[in-house]
């Protein structure tokens, strides 16, 4: 079934260019020039993956990044940051609001597909796989449903959050090196930095709360899930 993409763009001609793009390749395309609209189609239609621009009038990205993640209709869906090539501190606060990936302008549309397919991949698979709920201490983990339960309550993670803790509480014990929590968040096909890990972490600490050490900083190596006593 084609997969459906929501671009967020104010500039016409970068609409035209994914538009053309992407359903050459055989996705399903619908646009919104504001954030406002944005947010309506996606609350609307609940698209499979959103592109999302950086720099919109009115409402910049960041912040329909961050209503579009803690709305329960759209918490879930894959948001790719569009952003220019000196919005590097932007990047970092995008994933610190959730989004999963980011893109820089100008890009290659190859490319651009490629990490919208791996990205579309990663979240089919988990749909697919009938996986087992994990129970450690206070946290249920549904791969199935792709919730996370923690003392009764769900907590809303990001498709990229979620991925970090099924792969860190599905082991406890185990060290995971921060190329190696790329490769399960991300395919192998892409490069994405080591600190966007750590950003990530970070999120899923503090939406851990009191429970946040849990994941452990194994000092040189990476990050486990703390074995239960
Ligand atoms: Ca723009």
């Amino acid at each position: 079934m084609s997969k459906q993409i929501l671009i967020i763009e104010d500039e016409k001609d970068i609409i035209e260019l994914l538009e053309f793009n992407l359903s050459k390749n055989g996705f399903l395309v619908s646009s919104a020039q504001t954030g406002e609209e944005g947010l309506r189609l996606a609350r609307k239609n609940s698209p499979d993956l959103i592109l999302l621009d950086l720099m919109l009038p009115v409402i910049n990205g960041l912040d329909i990044c961050k209503l579009l993640k803690s709305d329960q209709k759209t918490g879930h869906i894959p948001i790719v940051m569009l952003t220019a090539k000196d919005e590097d501190i932007d990047v970092v606060t995008g994933l610190e609001v959730g989004a999963d990936d980011y893109i820089t302008k100008p890009f290659s549309p190859k490319v651009l597909i490629a990490r919208l397919r791996t990205i579309l991949r990663r979240q089919s698979l988990q749909g697919e796989e009938k996986k087992q709920l994990i129970k450690v201490g206070p946290i249920i983990i549904d791969p199935g449903k792709y919730t996370v339960v923690l003392e009764n309550k769900n907590l809303q993670l990001t498709a990229t959050e979620f991925q970090l803790l099924y792969t860190l509480a599905k082991r406890p014990g185990w060290v995971y090196s921060r190329s190696q929590l790329v490769d399960k968040i991300r395919g192998e096909d892409h490069i994405i930095s080591d600190r966007a890990v750590d950003v990530q972490i970070a999120n899923l600490r503090k939406k851990l709360g009191e429970y946040g050490d849990c994941i452990e900083t194994v000092r040189g190596a990476g990050y486990k899930f703390k074995e239960s006593d």
